[in-house]
Protein backbone atom coordinates (compact mmCIF):
# COMPACT_ATOMS: atom_id res chain seq x y z
CA UNK A 1 0.00 0.00 0.00
CA UNK A 2 1.07 3.77 -0.42
CA UNK A 3 0.78 6.22 -2.70
CA UNK A 4 3.85 5.38 -5.33
CA UNK A 5 3.24 3.30 -8.03
CA UNK A 6 5.12 2.46 -11.19
CA UNK A 7 5.08 2.72 -14.51
CA UNK A 8 5.48 -0.50 -16.32
CA UNK A 9 6.39 -1.69 -20.00
CA UNK A 10 4.00 -2.70 -21.96
CA UNK A 11 2.80 -6.54 -23.14
CA UNK A 12 3.36 -7.54 -26.87
CA UNK A 13 0.71 -10.60 -26.93
CA UNK A 14 -0.06 -11.05 -30.76
CA UNK A 15 1.29 -12.20 -33.65
CA UNK A 16 -0.93 -9.65 -36.18
CA UNK A 17 -0.09 -6.59 -36.76
CA UNK A 18 -2.49 -3.47 -36.17
CA UNK A 19 -5.24 -3.16 -38.89
CA UNK A 20 -4.18 0.33 -40.19
CA UNK A 21 -6.28 2.83 -42.30
CA UNK A 22 -5.08 5.77 -43.26
CA UNK A 23 -7.31 7.49 -45.41
CA UNK A 24 -10.42 9.73 -44.65
CA UNK A 25 -12.34 8.35 -47.71
CA UNK A 26 -11.36 4.77 -46.94
CA UNK A 27 -12.72 4.72 -43.53
CA UNK A 28 -15.95 6.61 -44.52
CA UNK A 29 -16.36 4.00 -47.21
CA UNK A 30 -15.73 0.67 -45.54
CA UNK A 31 -15.46 1.69 -41.48
CA UNK A 32 -18.19 4.25 -41.61
CA UNK A 33 -19.56 2.72 -38.30
CA UNK A 34 -16.63 3.81 -36.71
CA UNK A 35 -17.58 7.06 -36.87
CA UNK A 36 -20.80 7.49 -35.04
CA UNK A 37 -22.02 5.82 -31.66
CA UNK A 38 -25.49 6.10 -30.33
CA UNK A 39 -25.80 9.81 -29.94
CA UNK A 40 -25.43 10.27 -33.51
CA UNK A 41 -23.16 13.16 -32.53
CA UNK A 42 -20.97 14.98 -35.08
CA UNK A 43 -19.71 16.03 -37.63
CA UNK A 44 -17.33 13.19 -37.00
CA UNK A 45 -14.38 12.39 -39.13
CA UNK A 46 -10.82 10.28 -38.64
CA UNK A 47 -7.74 10.78 -40.61
CA UNK A 48 -6.48 7.20 -39.60
CA UNK A 49 -8.19 4.19 -38.03
CA UNK A 50 -5.86 1.51 -36.17
CA UNK A 51 -7.43 -1.69 -34.89
CA UNK A 52 -4.77 -2.87 -32.45
CA UNK A 53 -4.73 -6.78 -31.08
CA UNK A 54 -2.35 -6.25 -27.95
CA UNK A 55 -1.42 -4.00 -24.84
CA UNK A 56 2.06 -3.07 -27.02
CA UNK A 57 0.48 -1.84 -30.18
CA UNK A 58 -1.93 0.46 -28.32
CA UNK A 59 1.55 2.14 -26.52
CA UNK A 60 3.20 2.03 -29.78
CA UNK A 61 -0.17 4.10 -31.12
CA UNK A 62 -0.31 6.61 -28.39
CA UNK A 63 3.63 7.51 -28.25
CA UNK A 64 3.65 8.62 -32.19
CA UNK A 65 0.36 10.08 -31.68
CA UNK A 66 1.82 12.45 -28.74
CA UNK A 67 5.11 12.59 -30.58
CA UNK A 68 3.24 14.29 -33.59
CA UNK A 69 0.58 16.30 -31.84
CA UNK A 70 -2.34 14.57 -33.32
CA UNK A 71 -5.28 13.49 -31.04
CA UNK A 72 -6.39 9.76 -30.47
CA UNK A 73 -9.72 8.60 -29.69
CA UNK A 74 -10.37 5.55 -28.10
CA UNK A 75 -13.01 3.26 -29.63
CA UNK A 76 -15.33 0.23 -28.06
CA UNK A 77 -18.44 -1.16 -28.65
CA UNK A 78 -19.93 2.63 -29.63
CA UNK A 79 -23.38 2.03 -27.66
CA UNK A 80 -22.21 5.53 -25.72
CA UNK A 81 -24.71 8.16 -25.76
CA UNK A 82 -22.84 11.16 -25.11
CA UNK A 83 -20.24 11.23 -28.03
CA UNK A 84 -17.44 9.81 -26.22
CA UNK A 85 -16.41 7.52 -29.12
CA UNK A 86 -16.98 9.66 -31.86
CA UNK A 87 -13.69 11.21 -33.58
CA UNK A 88 -13.18 14.67 -34.17
CA UNK A 89 -10.33 14.28 -36.49
CA UNK A 90 -6.65 12.30 -36.02
CA UNK A 91 -6.36 8.77 -34.84
CA UNK A 92 -9.47 6.24 -33.90
CA UNK A 93 -7.76 3.92 -32.08
CA UNK A 94 -10.11 0.70 -31.95
CA UNK A 95 -9.93 -1.78 -28.93
CA UNK A 96 -12.73 -3.96 -30.52
CA UNK A 97 -9.74 -6.69 -31.79
CA UNK A 98 -8.32 -7.38 -27.97
CA UNK A 99 -11.26 -9.90 -26.75
CA UNK A 100 -9.66 -12.65 -25.31
CA UNK A 101 -10.30 -14.17 -21.72
CA UNK A 102 -7.12 -14.02 -20.53
CA UNK A 103 -7.15 -16.06 -16.82
CA UNK A 104 -8.95 -16.58 -13.84
CA UNK A 105 -7.80 -15.88 -10.21
CA UNK A 106 -8.67 -17.20 -6.91
CA UNK A 107 -7.81 -14.87 -4.15
CA UNK A 108 -7.07 -15.41 -0.78
CA UNK A 109 -10.65 -14.81 0.45
CA UNK A 110 -11.69 -17.85 -1.99
CA UNK A 111 -13.12 -15.02 -4.84
CA UNK A 112 -13.17 -15.51 -8.07
CA UNK A 113 -11.77 -13.15 -10.44
CA UNK A 114 -11.76 -13.37 -14.46
CA UNK A 115 -9.06 -11.55 -16.03
CA UNK A 116 -10.31 -9.86 -19.46
CA UNK A 117 -9.11 -8.06 -22.88
CA UNK A 118 -11.34 -4.80 -23.18
CA UNK A 119 -13.17 -5.54 -26.10
CA UNK A 120 -15.03 -8.31 -24.83
CA UNK A 121 -18.42 -7.66 -24.68
CA UNK A 122 -20.60 -8.27 -21.13
CA UNK A 123 -22.98 -10.45 -23.55
CA UNK A 124 -19.75 -12.68 -24.81
CA UNK A 125 -18.29 -12.52 -20.99
CA UNK A 126 -21.92 -13.64 -19.51
CA UNK A 127 -22.38 -16.75 -21.85
CA UNK A 128 -18.44 -17.99 -21.42
CA UNK A 129 -19.19 -17.89 -17.84
CA UNK A 130 -22.25 -19.24 -18.19
CA UNK A 131 -20.90 -22.49 -20.13
CA UNK A 132 -17.38 -22.23 -18.59
CA UNK A 133 -16.16 -22.30 -22.14
CA UNK A 134 -13.22 -19.65 -21.26
CA UNK A 135 -11.01 -20.44 -24.19
CA UNK A 136 -8.34 -19.92 -22.10
CA UNK A 137 -4.91 -21.80 -22.78
CA UNK A 138 -4.12 -23.52 -19.48
CA UNK A 139 -0.89 -24.88 -20.70
CA UNK A 140 0.16 -21.22 -21.45
CA UNK A 141 0.04 -20.19 -18.06
CA UNK A 142 1.67 -20.54 -15.13
CA UNK A 143 1.44 -23.35 -12.25
CA UNK A 144 -0.52 -21.02 -9.66
CA UNK A 145 -2.58 -19.45 -12.52
CA UNK A 146 -3.84 -22.95 -14.08
CA UNK A 147 -4.51 -24.10 -10.41
CA UNK A 148 -6.73 -21.30 -10.30
CA UNK A 149 -8.55 -22.18 -13.55
CA UNK A 150 -8.68 -25.88 -12.77
CA UNK A 151 -10.78 -24.96 -9.30
CA UNK A 152 -12.61 -22.64 -11.15
CA UNK A 153 -13.74 -24.98 -13.74
CA UNK A 154 -13.84 -27.88 -11.01
CA UNK A 155 -16.23 -25.90 -9.00
CA UNK A 156 -20.13 -26.64 -9.05
CA UNK A 157 -21.47 -23.58 -9.33
CA UNK A 158 -21.70 -21.36 -12.11
CA UNK A 159 -20.34 -17.73 -11.72
CA UNK A 160 -21.56 -14.40 -13.33
CA UNK A 161 -20.55 -11.08 -13.52
CA UNK A 162 -23.56 -8.31 -11.82
CA UNK A 163 -23.40 -5.21 -13.80
CA UNK A 164 -25.76 -5.32 -16.13
CA UNK A 165 -25.78 -1.91 -18.55
CA UNK A 166 -28.59 -2.24 -20.83
CA UNK A 167 -26.78 -2.26 -23.81
CA UNK A 168 -25.04 -6.14 -23.30
CA UNK A 169 -23.04 -5.15 -26.47
CA UNK A 170 -21.07 -2.65 -24.40
CA UNK A 171 -17.37 -3.69 -24.63
CA UNK A 172 -16.00 -4.68 -20.83
CA UNK A 173 -13.16 -1.64 -20.89
CA UNK A 174 -15.55 0.72 -22.19
CA UNK A 175 -18.02 -0.12 -19.19
CA UNK A 176 -15.12 0.35 -16.72
CA UNK A 177 -14.01 3.41 -18.48
CA UNK A 178 -17.84 4.85 -18.11
CA UNK A 179 -18.49 3.21 -14.24
CA UNK A 180 -21.33 1.82 -16.36
CA UNK A 181 -24.73 1.01 -14.35
CA UNK A 182 -27.86 -1.22 -15.31
CA UNK A 183 -31.35 -1.61 -13.37
CA UNK A 184 -29.61 -4.73 -10.93
CA UNK A 185 -27.19 -1.64 -9.51
CA UNK A 186 -29.59 -1.43 -6.90
CA UNK A 187 -28.42 -4.11 -5.49
CA UNK A 188 -25.00 -5.05 -7.06
CA UNK A 189 -23.81 -1.27 -7.12
CA UNK A 190 -22.55 0.17 -10.60
CA UNK A 191 -19.19 -1.26 -12.38
CA UNK A 192 -16.58 0.45 -9.74
CA UNK A 193 -17.49 -2.20 -7.21
CA UNK A 194 -16.60 -5.13 -8.91
CA UNK A 195 -13.27 -3.99 -10.57
CA UNK A 196 -10.56 -5.43 -8.93
CA UNK A 197 -7.37 -4.41 -11.23
CA UNK A 198 -6.61 -3.26 -14.64
CA UNK A 199 -4.02 -2.06 -16.88
CA UNK A 200 -3.84 1.33 -18.52
CA UNK A 201 -1.78 2.67 -20.96
CA UNK A 202 -0.31 6.36 -20.81
CA UNK A 203 0.13 8.42 -23.64
CA UNK A 204 4.21 8.56 -22.58
CA UNK A 205 3.89 4.64 -23.63
CA UNK A 206 4.24 3.16 -20.15
CA UNK A 207 1.90 1.07 -18.69
CA UNK A 208 -0.17 1.80 -15.25
CA UNK A 209 -0.67 -1.99 -13.70
CA UNK A 210 -3.24 -0.91 -10.73
CA UNK A 211 -4.97 -3.41 -8.46
CA UNK A 212 -7.21 -2.03 -5.98
CA UNK A 213 -6.28 -1.88 -2.18
CA UNK A 214 -2.16 -1.27 -3.58
CA UNK A 215 -2.05 2.83 -4.44
CA UNK A 216 -4.06 5.08 -2.05
CA UNK A 217 -3.60 9.03 -2.21
CA UNK A 218 -1.95 10.55 0.96
CA UNK A 219 -5.03 12.87 1.16
CA UNK A 220 -5.24 14.04 -2.08
CA UNK A 221 -2.22 13.19 -4.00
CA UNK A 222 -0.62 10.41 -5.67
CA UNK A 223 2.83 9.70 -7.27
CA UNK A 224 3.39 8.16 -10.74
CA UNK A 225 7.04 6.87 -10.64
CA UNK A 226 8.55 5.87 -14.42
CA UNK A 227 11.40 3.43 -14.61
CA UNK A 228 13.67 6.07 -15.49
CA UNK A 229 12.98 7.32 -12.31
CA UNK A 230 10.85 10.28 -13.02
CA UNK A 231 8.17 11.47 -11.06
CA UNK A 232 4.85 13.15 -11.60
CA UNK A 233 2.48 14.51 -9.02
CA UNK A 234 -1.32 13.86 -9.16
CA UNK A 235 -3.85 15.96 -7.50
CA UNK A 236 -7.02 14.73 -6.61
CA UNK A 237 -9.58 17.20 -7.29
CA UNK A 238 -11.11 19.38 -4.25
CA UNK A 239 -14.59 19.07 -4.73
CA UNK A 240 -17.32 16.97 -2.67
CA UNK A 241 -19.03 13.97 -5.13
CA UNK A 242 -22.75 13.38 -4.59
CA UNK A 243 -23.97 10.67 -1.99
CA UNK A 244 -25.84 9.17 -5.70
CA UNK A 245 -25.50 6.74 -8.17
CA UNK A 246 -22.89 8.89 -10.51
CA UNK A 247 -20.74 9.19 -13.70
CA UNK A 248 -20.50 12.78 -13.88
CA UNK A 249 -16.67 13.52 -13.63
CA UNK A 250 -13.50 12.30 -12.10
CA UNK A 251 -13.82 10.16 -9.16
CA UNK A 252 -12.15 12.32 -6.05
CA UNK A 253 -12.42 11.39 -2.52
CA UNK A 254 -9.43 11.85 0.45
CA UNK A 255 -7.01 8.77 0.79
CA UNK A 256 -8.85 7.02 -2.48
CA UNK A 257 -7.59 4.51 -4.71
CA UNK A 258 -5.89 5.10 -8.09
CA UNK A 259 -8.17 2.33 -8.96
CA UNK A 260 -11.36 4.66 -8.93
CA UNK A 261 -9.21 7.35 -10.45
CA UNK A 262 -8.94 5.64 -13.65
CA UNK A 263 -12.81 4.27 -13.58
CA UNK A 264 -15.19 6.78 -15.37
CA UNK A 265 -12.66 8.49 -16.42
CA UNK A 266 -13.85 8.23 -20.04
CA UNK A 267 -10.61 7.31 -21.67
CA UNK A 268 -9.47 10.60 -20.92
CA UNK A 269 -6.24 9.22 -18.65
CA UNK A 270 -5.44 6.60 -20.49
CA UNK A 271 -6.37 3.82 -22.51
CA UNK A 272 -7.34 0.21 -20.32
CA UNK A 273 -6.17 -2.51 -21.79
CA UNK A 274 -6.86 -5.14 -19.39
CA UNK A 275 -9.45 -5.42 -16.47
CA UNK A 276 -9.68 -7.52 -13.73
CA UNK A 277 -13.34 -8.20 -12.85
CA UNK A 278 -14.48 -9.95 -9.37
CA UNK A 279 -17.35 -12.67 -10.23
CA UNK A 280 -20.30 -14.25 -7.61
CA UNK A 281 -22.01 -17.03 -7.48
CA UNK A 282 -24.87 -17.41 -10.22
CA UNK A 283 -28.39 -17.10 -8.32
CA UNK A 284 -30.45 -19.98 -8.28
CA UNK A 285 -33.37 -18.39 -9.68
CA UNK A 286 -34.29 -14.93 -10.49
CA UNK A 287 -38.12 -13.50 -9.98
CA UNK A 288 -39.04 -10.67 -12.49
CA UNK A 289 -42.71 -9.10 -12.15
CA UNK A 290 -44.05 -5.92 -13.47
CA UNK A 291 -46.81 -4.62 -10.88
CA UNK A 292 -49.16 -2.31 -11.76
CA UNK A 293 -50.65 1.12 -9.91
CA UNK A 294 -53.30 3.00 -9.95
CA UNK A 295 -51.13 6.30 -9.75
CA UNK A 296 -47.65 7.53 -9.80
CA UNK A 297 -48.05 8.55 -6.26
CA UNK A 298 -49.38 4.78 -5.10
CA UNK A 299 -45.73 3.25 -7.49
CA UNK A 300 -43.39 5.77 -5.53
CA UNK A 301 -44.86 4.63 -2.41
CA UNK A 302 -44.61 0.93 -3.29
CA UNK A 303 -41.06 1.60 -4.16
CA UNK A 304 -40.42 3.37 -0.59
CA UNK A 305 -41.69 0.24 0.82
CA UNK A 306 -39.76 -2.18 -1.19
CA UNK A 307 -36.42 -0.15 0.06
CA UNK A 308 -37.43 -0.60 3.48
CA UNK A 309 -38.47 3.38 3.99
CA UNK A 310 -42.59 3.48 4.67
CA UNK A 311 -43.26 3.01 8.80
CA UNK A 312 -46.43 1.86 8.14
CA UNK A 313 -45.33 -1.61 6.23
CA UNK A 314 -44.23 -4.96 8.26
CA UNK A 315 -40.37 -6.06 7.09
CA UNK A 316 -39.40 -5.89 3.94
CA UNK A 317 -36.39 -7.95 4.53
CA UNK A 318 -37.70 -11.18 2.84
CA UNK A 319 -37.99 -9.08 -0.73
CA UNK A 320 -34.59 -7.65 -0.74
CA UNK A 321 -34.85 -6.37 -4.80
CA UNK A 322 -32.49 -6.67 -7.06
CA UNK A 323 -34.22 -3.58 -9.34
CA UNK A 324 -36.84 -1.46 -8.70
CA UNK A 325 -37.55 0.09 -12.56
CA UNK A 326 -40.18 2.73 -12.84
CA UNK A 327 -42.84 3.56 -15.38
CA UNK A 328 -44.94 6.62 -14.68
CA UNK A 329 -48.40 6.87 -16.31
CA UNK A 330 -47.27 9.39 -19.07
CA UNK A 331 -45.44 6.08 -20.13
CA UNK A 332 -48.12 4.01 -20.09
CA UNK A 333 -50.42 6.39 -22.06
CA UNK A 334 -48.29 7.18 -24.62
CA UNK A 335 -47.67 3.13 -25.27
CA UNK A 336 -51.57 3.01 -25.13
CA UNK A 337 -51.65 6.05 -28.28
CA UNK A 338 -48.92 4.82 -30.08
CA UNK A 339 -50.42 0.90 -29.97
CA UNK A 340 -53.66 2.58 -30.82
CA UNK A 341 -52.22 4.55 -33.82
CA UNK A 342 -49.88 1.30 -34.85
CA UNK A 343 -52.83 -0.92 -35.02
CA UNK A 344 -53.10 -4.94 -34.95
CA UNK A 345 -49.89 -5.13 -35.82
CA UNK A 346 -48.55 -3.45 -33.11
CA UNK A 347 -46.19 -5.47 -31.17
CA UNK A 348 -46.45 -3.11 -27.97
CA UNK A 349 -48.58 -5.48 -25.30
CA UNK A 350 -51.93 -5.02 -24.11
CA UNK A 351 -51.83 -2.74 -20.83
CA UNK A 352 -54.34 -3.91 -18.39
CA UNK A 353 -57.40 -1.38 -18.03
CA UNK A 354 -56.95 -0.53 -14.46
CA UNK A 355 -52.72 0.34 -15.16
CA UNK A 356 -51.89 3.81 -14.33
CA UNK A 357 -48.20 3.38 -13.54
CA UNK A 358 -45.84 0.04 -13.13
CA UNK A 359 -43.03 -0.82 -11.30
CA UNK A 360 -40.87 -3.76 -12.53
CA UNK A 361 -39.13 -5.18 -9.48
CA UNK A 362 -36.56 -8.34 -8.89
CA UNK A 363 -35.52 -10.95 -6.25
CA UNK A 364 -33.27 -13.62 -6.17
CA UNK A 365 -34.75 -16.71 -5.03
CA UNK A 366 -33.81 -20.38 -4.22
CA UNK A 367 -36.78 -23.21 -4.00
CA UNK A 368 -36.38 -23.03 -0.23
CA UNK A 369 -37.10 -19.29 -0.17
CA UNK A 370 -39.19 -18.67 -3.15
CA UNK A 371 -42.30 -18.73 -1.06
CA UNK A 372 -41.73 -16.22 1.34
CA UNK A 373 -40.54 -13.81 -1.25
CA UNK A 374 -43.88 -14.52 -2.64
CA UNK A 375 -45.55 -13.80 0.47
CA UNK A 376 -42.96 -10.84 0.87
CA UNK A 377 -43.87 -9.08 -2.10
CA UNK A 378 -47.65 -9.95 -1.65
CA UNK A 379 -47.86 -8.00 1.39
CA UNK A 380 -45.77 -5.11 -0.07
CA UNK A 381 -47.92 -4.55 -2.76
CA UNK A 382 -51.10 -5.36 -1.32
CA UNK A 383 -50.53 -2.09 0.73
CA UNK A 384 -50.31 0.25 -2.65
CA UNK A 385 -53.63 -1.14 -4.15
CA UNK A 386 -51.75 -3.93 -6.03
CA UNK A 387 -51.09 -7.52 -5.74
CA UNK A 388 -49.19 -10.34 -7.09
CA UNK A 389 -52.69 -11.46 -9.11
CA UNK A 390 -52.12 -8.16 -11.01
CA UNK A 391 -48.45 -8.33 -12.19
CA UNK A 392 -46.76 -9.61 -15.27
CA UNK A 393 -44.00 -12.14 -15.10
CA UNK A 394 -42.98 -14.14 -11.90
CA UNK A 395 -41.92 -17.40 -13.11
CA UNK A 396 -44.06 -17.88 -16.48
CA UNK A 397 -41.96 -17.51 -19.44
CA UNK A 398 -45.03 -15.86 -21.35
CA UNK A 399 -45.08 -13.62 -18.81
CA UNK A 400 -41.73 -12.48 -18.89
CA UNK A 401 -41.56 -12.21 -22.74
CA UNK A 402 -44.71 -9.83 -22.24
CA UNK A 403 -42.85 -7.93 -19.25
CA UNK A 404 -39.21 -7.63 -21.87
CA UNK A 405 -41.50 -6.37 -25.04
CA UNK A 406 -42.76 -3.56 -22.92
CA UNK A 407 -39.70 -2.80 -21.81
CA UNK A 408 -38.00 -3.01 -24.50
CA UNK A 409 -40.64 -0.97 -26.79
CA UNK A 410 -40.43 2.25 -24.22
CA UNK A 411 -36.95 3.12 -25.93
CA UNK A 412 -38.39 2.09 -28.93
CA UNK A 413 -41.05 4.04 -29.72
CA UNK A 414 -39.38 6.95 -28.21
CA UNK A 415 -37.03 6.65 -31.04
CA UNK A 416 -39.39 5.85 -33.59
CA UNK A 417 -41.14 9.17 -32.56
CA UNK A 418 -37.88 11.31 -32.71
CA UNK A 419 -36.82 9.95 -36.28
CA UNK A 420 -40.44 11.35 -37.74
CA UNK A 421 -39.84 14.33 -36.37
CA UNK A 422 -36.36 14.36 -37.40
CA UNK A 423 -37.14 13.50 -41.02
CA UNK A 424 -39.57 17.23 -40.81
CA UNK A 425 -36.90 19.11 -38.89
CA UNK A 426 -33.31 17.32 -39.12
CA UNK A 427 -31.92 19.66 -35.98
CA UNK A 428 -34.23 17.81 -34.19
CA UNK A 429 -32.50 15.16 -31.23
CA UNK A 430 -34.06 13.28 -28.46
CA UNK A 431 -33.79 15.17 -25.02
CA UNK A 432 -32.94 12.27 -22.52
CA UNK A 433 -31.73 13.54 -18.39
CA UNK A 434 -29.40 11.33 -16.35
CA UNK A 435 -30.09 12.71 -13.05
CA UNK A 436 -29.99 10.97 -9.64
CA UNK A 437 -30.65 12.54 -6.30
CA UNK A 438 -30.20 10.82 -2.95
CA UNK A 439 -33.17 8.93 -1.76
CA UNK A 440 -34.92 11.73 0.60
CA UNK A 441 -35.49 14.08 -2.91
CA UNK A 442 -37.30 11.62 -5.08
CA UNK A 443 -40.73 12.90 -4.74
CA UNK A 444 -39.54 16.49 -4.70
CA UNK A 445 -37.56 15.73 -8.10
CA UNK A 446 -40.37 13.96 -9.58
CA UNK A 447 -42.66 16.43 -8.26
CA UNK A 448 -40.43 19.15 -10.48
CA UNK A 449 -40.52 17.26 -13.56
CA UNK A 450 -43.91 17.17 -13.37
CA UNK A 451 -44.73 20.29 -12.20
CA UNK A 452 -42.44 21.86 -15.14
CA UNK A 453 -43.84 19.97 -17.86
CA UNK A 454 -47.58 19.50 -17.25
CA UNK A 455 -49.09 22.00 -18.87
CA UNK A 456 -46.79 22.40 -21.80
CA UNK A 457 -47.46 20.65 -25.24
CA UNK A 458 -43.85 18.48 -25.22
CA UNK A 459 -44.24 15.18 -25.48
CA UNK A 460 -42.68 13.61 -22.79
CA UNK A 461 -42.14 9.75 -20.51
CA UNK A 462 -40.37 9.25 -17.18
CA UNK A 463 -39.11 5.84 -16.59
CA UNK A 464 -35.84 3.88 -15.06
CA UNK A 465 -33.68 2.85 -12.17
CA UNK A 466 -36.15 4.66 -9.38
CA UNK A 467 -34.69 2.34 -6.58
CA UNK A 468 -31.94 4.64 -6.86
CA UNK A 469 -33.96 7.67 -7.34
CA UNK A 470 -32.39 7.68 -11.04
CA UNK A 471 -35.28 8.57 -13.59
CA UNK A 472 -34.35 8.53 -17.54
CA UNK A 473 -36.87 11.85 -18.55
CA UNK A 474 -37.43 11.61 -22.28
CA UNK A 475 -38.51 14.71 -24.02
CA UNK A 476 -39.81 14.46 -27.94
CA UNK A 477 -39.84 17.63 -29.16
CA UNK A 478 -41.83 17.62 -32.84
CA UNK A 479 -40.27 21.25 -33.76
CA UNK A 480 -37.41 23.10 -33.59
CA UNK A 481 -39.17 25.70 -30.75
CA UNK A 482 -40.05 22.64 -29.15
CA UNK A 483 -36.39 21.51 -29.24
CA UNK A 484 -35.37 24.95 -27.79
CA UNK A 485 -37.79 24.86 -24.60
CA UNK A 486 -36.74 21.24 -24.06
CA UNK A 487 -33.16 21.97 -23.70
CA UNK A 488 -33.71 25.03 -21.56
CA UNK A 489 -36.08 22.98 -19.23
CA UNK A 490 -33.37 20.02 -19.37
CA UNK A 491 -30.52 22.60 -17.71
CA UNK A 492 -32.95 23.42 -15.37
CA UNK A 493 -33.99 19.82 -14.37
CA UNK A 494 -30.07 19.38 -14.18
CA UNK A 495 -29.60 22.64 -11.79
CA UNK A 496 -32.20 21.47 -9.44
CA UNK A 497 -30.92 17.69 -9.50
CA UNK A 498 -27.70 19.34 -8.28
CA UNK A 499 -29.32 22.10 -5.62
CA UNK A 500 -31.12 18.63 -4.32
CA UNK A 501 -27.24 17.41 -3.35
CA UNK A 502 -27.85 14.72 -6.63
CA UNK A 503 -25.73 14.50 -10.23
CA UNK A 504 -26.42 15.36 -13.00
CA UNK A 505 -25.23 12.02 -14.80
CA UNK A 506 -25.92 8.81 -13.14
CA UNK A 507 -25.17 6.72 -15.75
CA UNK A 508 -24.41 7.74 -19.23
CA UNK A 509 -21.43 10.28 -18.49
CA UNK A 510 -20.36 13.33 -19.92
CA UNK A 511 -18.90 12.86 -22.98
CA UNK A 512 -18.40 15.44 -25.66
CA UNK A 513 -22.14 16.77 -25.57
CA UNK A 514 -22.60 17.61 -21.56
CA UNK A 515 -19.94 19.41 -20.35
CA UNK A 516 -22.45 22.27 -19.27
CA UNK A 517 -23.86 20.14 -16.95
CA UNK A 518 -20.95 18.77 -15.31
CA UNK A 519 -19.94 22.59 -14.62
CA UNK A 520 -23.48 23.07 -13.04
CA UNK A 521 -22.45 19.90 -10.97
CA UNK A 522 -18.44 21.08 -9.86
CA UNK A 523 -18.35 24.92 -10.99
CA UNK A 524 -15.57 26.03 -13.15
CA UNK A 525 -13.07 25.30 -10.65
CA UNK A 526 -13.77 21.56 -10.31
CA UNK A 527 -13.69 21.59 -14.19
CA UNK A 528 -9.72 23.11 -14.26
CA UNK A 529 -8.99 20.71 -11.31
CA UNK A 530 -10.25 17.69 -13.53
CA UNK A 531 -7.92 19.07 -16.27
CA UNK A 532 -4.68 19.59 -14.50
CA UNK A 533 -5.45 15.44 -13.59
CA UNK A 534 -5.71 14.85 -17.26
CA UNK A 535 -2.46 16.85 -17.88
CA UNK A 536 -0.19 14.69 -15.27
CA UNK A 537 -1.13 11.49 -17.03
CA UNK A 538 -1.34 12.69 -20.45
CA UNK A 539 1.02 15.56 -20.92
CA UNK A 540 0.89 16.18 -24.43
CA UNK A 541 -3.03 15.94 -23.91
CA UNK A 542 -4.00 14.09 -27.09
CA UNK A 543 -6.10 11.35 -25.71
CA UNK A 544 -9.84 11.79 -26.14
CA UNK A 545 -9.70 16.13 -26.47
CA UNK A 546 -13.06 17.34 -25.36
CA UNK A 547 -14.16 14.70 -23.38
CA UNK A 548 -15.64 15.31 -20.04
CA UNK A 549 -14.60 19.14 -20.38
CA UNK A 550 -14.19 21.46 -23.14
CA UNK A 551 -10.67 21.62 -24.93
CA UNK A 552 -9.96 25.36 -23.73
CA UNK A 553 -9.19 23.94 -20.60
CA UNK A 554 -6.31 22.08 -22.14
C1 LIG B 1 -30.32 2.36 -25.35
C2 LIG B 1 -29.11 2.58 -24.47
C3 LIG B 1 -29.20 2.25 -23.14
C4 LIG B 1 -28.10 2.46 -22.31
N1 LIG B 1 -28.24 2.10 -21.02
C5 LIG B 1 -27.18 2.23 -20.21
C6 LIG B 1 -27.29 1.76 -18.88
O1 LIG B 1 -28.28 1.18 -18.47
N2 LIG B 1 -26.23 1.95 -18.09
C7 LIG B 1 -25.10 2.57 -18.53
O2 LIG B 1 -24.17 2.74 -17.74
N3 LIG B 1 -24.98 3.01 -19.79
C8 LIG B 1 -25.97 2.84 -20.64
N4 LIG B 1 -25.84 3.26 -21.93
C9 LIG B 1 -24.59 3.89 -22.38
C10 LIG B 1 -23.49 2.90 -22.88
O3 LIG B 1 -24.08 1.66 -23.22
C11 LIG B 1 -22.42 2.68 -21.81
O4 LIG B 1 -21.78 3.90 -21.52
C12 LIG B 1 -21.34 1.64 -22.19
O5 LIG B 1 -20.50 1.42 -21.08
C13 LIG B 1 -20.48 2.06 -23.36
O6 LIG B 1 -19.76 0.93 -23.83
P1 LIG B 1 -19.26 0.86 -25.34
O7 LIG B 1 -18.43 -0.37 -25.51
O8 LIG B 1 -20.36 1.00 -26.26
O9 LIG B 1 -18.29 2.13 -25.38
P2 LIG B 1 -18.14 3.32 -26.42
O10 LIG B 1 -19.41 4.02 -26.64
O11 LIG B 1 -17.41 2.83 -27.62
O12 LIG B 1 -17.15 4.26 -25.57
C14 LIG B 1 -17.59 4.88 -24.38
C15 LIG B 1 -16.47 5.72 -23.77
O13 LIG B 1 -15.43 4.90 -23.23
C16 LIG B 1 -14.16 5.23 -23.81
N5 LIG B 1 -13.44 3.95 -23.95
C17 LIG B 1 -13.85 2.87 -24.63
N6 LIG B 1 -12.98 1.86 -24.48
C18 LIG B 1 -11.98 2.32 -23.67
C19 LIG B 1 -10.79 1.74 -23.15
N7 LIG B 1 -10.44 0.48 -23.40
N8 LIG B 1 -10.00 2.53 -22.38
C20 LIG B 1 -10.33 3.81 -22.10
N9 LIG B 1 -11.45 4.40 -22.57
C21 LIG B 1 -12.27 3.66 -23.33
C22 LIG B 1 -14.50 5.87 -25.14
O14 LIG B 1 -13.48 6.73 -25.60
C23 LIG B 1 -15.78 6.63 -24.78
O15 LIG B 1 -15.45 7.85 -24.14
C24 LIG B 1 -26.90 3.04 -22.81
C25 LIG B 1 -26.79 3.34 -24.17
C26 LIG B 1 -27.89 3.11 -24.99
C27 LIG B 1 -27.77 3.42 -26.45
Amino acid sequence: MGNVIEVVRPIPGSDSPPLVVDSRERIEESYGDYLSDESRYGPAEADRLIIVRDEAQVSDALVSAADAGVNVTVSAGRTGIVGGAVPAGGVLLSLAGMKGVLGIRRLPDGRFTVRVEPGLSVAELRERLLTKDLGVDGGEQDPAARADLEAFLADDRTFFYPPDPTEDTAHLGATVATNASGARSYRYGATRRHVHGLRVVLTTGGVLAVERGRCLADGRLFLLEGSDGSQVEVRVPGYAMPDTKNAAGYYAAENMDLIDLLIGSEGTLGVITEVELFLAPSPEGILSALAFFGSDEDAVEFVKHARGETPAGGSTDAVSPLALEFFDSRSFEFLRRRKAEEGPSSEIPELPDSAVAGVLFETEFTEDTLFEIYEGWESVLSEHGSSMENTWGGLEESELARLRALRHSIAEQVNGVIARANARYPVIHKIGTDAAVPPGALEEMFGFYRGELDGTPLEHVIFGHIGDNHLHLNIMPSSPEELRDGKELAMRFARRAVELGGTVSAEHGIGRIKHDLLRLQYGDDGMRQMADVKRAFDPSCVLNRGVVFPEELL
